[in-house]
């Protein structure tokens, strides 16, 4: 459990580098971020690098939407460790194997609700 925690807590600051290099925080929102197009391509007036830096921005938006949904897991997962109910299933309430979370410490159901 302890060793889970500091995975979690290792993988959230990880998430949280990647996002902030990816995004924006939504400053009103700490779980909301706005993907960034990329910088220099935003500065040149050529039309070509405009469709670039639109493309890139749709890419880094996917990429900025599953890191935010990893880290809102590892954020629930963390809640779960300080309310008591981690390592339980959230839909059948079973135990989770030991072998899951070890591979997944974010996981919050069991293999069979998987
Ligand atoms: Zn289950």
């Amino acid at each position: 459990m302890e060793e889970n925690k500091t995975k979690l807590l290792q993988e959230e600051a990880r998430l949280e580098l990647e996002l902030t290099d990816l995004g924006y925080l939504n400053p009103a929102n700490p779980a909301d971020w706005t993907a960034k197009a990329d910088a220099n391509n935003m500065n040149t007036a050529d039309l070509n690098n405009l469709a670039d830096a639109d493309e890139e921005q749709n890419i880094n938006r996917a990429v900025v939407n599953e890191l935010e949904v990893r880290l809102q897991n590892v954020r629930n997962a963390l809640k779960r460790i300080e309310n008591g109910t981690y390592g339980k299933c959230t839909n059948c309430n079973k135990e989770i194997s030991t072998e899951r979370l070890a591979a997944n410490p974010a996981a919050n159901t069991c293999l069979d609700c998987a």
